[in-house]
């Protein structure tokens, strides 16, 4: 028992860490020799009520809060990157709808709507087992929040009408519904980044086709190929959130975006569990040669201690602290958090596979797939390394408004 954490979270930990060893481990390597969604891991988080993780109690979910999801997402990863990854994608549909959306100013009006749509889509998740994914990326400025989302949808008798493309839709083909951001088309208005629309798409609507190859370097088994919406209606009642609350979610909101870290947080605790089993002769699937004695591999053991503990200071601090409306300091910890744990978790297979030798690099073990699923990590928008960088750079030197005249 880890004393820093609740009942509930240590139960939560020790169903997945059981899930993990028994289910995902065995699996992970065929998966990812073939780029094929890992169903069956999917079935088993069915069972076991953790695709309702962040649906609130009172709609029959198990009603995590943003620390219990985040652990549990790290802990998955632990066993399986791509699953992790992935069921962040359906879970963060679900928070964003849920606890989130509790958090953000709506009138009553909204409130009512909202709660109406909201437990439909968590009846669907709770009664038929469905899934959601969260496909944003469209290869311009909008993921990175820059710009407004150039998939469009227009105001029709009874919804919306779709168009547009994603690309690096993670679940195409295993999703049962497509959550999308895009922009309201309003006729004779420019884009407008507050008109954000996010709607749930059904797999079966008319006008949805997946395209596109998938043969990644890392992560493959998250099947992440594009989306195109052709004249895709969509119901009103698809709505994940109502009218302009995405928007002031993304601003008022930021730990939103952190949710992808805890799947790189678990990867860089394999690859450090794995490097310490290898080197005392204990990994499964190679011979007993203990490595240990040879004082480089302990410095090296050490400076992977050292590096997984300041990751993991961090990862705990960062996601205690997530609220609406965090303090300038909060905020910033998160994308230094964000950019520590993204280029840490590829730092650690990287010393890993150096200190445990050219055979912990055969595809047979663990830490080759680590290795390049963690490089995946810094180049998830809107927070990529280079993103977290660039924020941290201007706001530690600018306060709001400030500038160089
Ligand atoms: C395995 C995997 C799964 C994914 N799953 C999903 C998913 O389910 N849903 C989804 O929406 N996306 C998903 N993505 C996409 C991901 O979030 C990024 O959108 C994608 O990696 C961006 O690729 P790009 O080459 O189009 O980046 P570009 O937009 O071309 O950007 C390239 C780099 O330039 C930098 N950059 C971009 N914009 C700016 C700017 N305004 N200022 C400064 N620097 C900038 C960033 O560092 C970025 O990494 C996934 C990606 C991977 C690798």
């Amino acid at each position: 028992m880890n004393h820093d954490l609740t009942s509930r979270q240590q139960e939560l930990l020790d169903l997945v860490d059981r899930l993990g060893r028994e289910k995902f481990a065995p699996r992970r390597a065929e998966y990812d020799r073939t780029a094929s969604f890992p169903f069956e891991n999917y079935d088993d988080l069915r069972e076991n009520g953790l695709l309702g993780l962040c649906i609130p109690e009172a709609y029959g979910g198990l009603g995590a809060d943003f620390e219990t999801y985040c652990l549990v997402s790290q802990q998955i990863a632990r066993y399986c990157g791509p699953t992790a990854l992935t069921f962040n994608m359906h879970s963060c549909a679900m928070m964003w709808s849920g606890r989130l959306a509790d958090d953000l100013p709506m009138d009553t009006e909204q409130l009512d709507r909202h709660e109406r749509r909201r437990s439909e889509h968590f009846a669907r998740v709770i009664e038929q087992g469905a899934i959601y994914a969260q496909p944003f990326s469209e290869g311009s400025a909008a993921a990175a929040g820059h710009a407004p989302f150039g998939t469009t949808a227009r105001k029709v008798d009874g919804g919306w009408l779709m168009n547009g493309r994603k690309i690096f839709a993670s679940l195409s083909g295993a999703a049962d519904y497509y959550g999308i951001l895009c922009t309201e088309d309003v006729p004779g208005q420019k884009p407008d980044m507050r008109d954000t629309l996010y709607l749930a798409v059904p797999k079966e609507a008319d006008g949805l086709e997946i395209n596109g190859d998938w043969d990644p370097l890392g992560m493959r088994a998250t099947v992440s190929r594009n989306l195109i919406m052709k004249d895709v209606f969509v119901a009103d009642n698809m709505q994940l959130m109502p009218r302009g609350i995405y928007f002031q979610a993304a601003s008022a909101w930021p730990h939103m975006f952190f949710t992808l870290a805890p799947t790189y947080m678990g990867i860089a605790e394999a690859a450090y569990a794995f490097t310490v089993s290898y080197l005392r002769g204990e990994a499964p699937g190679t011979p007993p040669v203990k490595r240990r004695m040879f004082p480089t591999k302990q410095i090296t053991t050490a400076e992977m201690y050292i590096k997984l503990e300041q990751m993991r200071a961090l990862f705990r601090r960062v996601i205690g602290e997530a609220k609406y409306k965090p303090s300038k300091e909060e905020r910033l910890r998160t994308y230094a958090a964000q950019f520590t744990i993204m280029e840490g978790a590829n730092d650690m297979c990287r010393l890993g596979i150096r200190t445990c030798g050219g055979q912990s690099m055969l595809k047979s073990l663990p830490l080759e797939q680590l290795y390049r699923d963690s490089r995946c990590g810094s180049l998830m928008l809107p927070w990529t390394a280079e993103l977290c960088l660039d924020r941290l750079g201007r706001e530690t030197l600018y306060e709001a408004g400030e500038r160089d005249d």
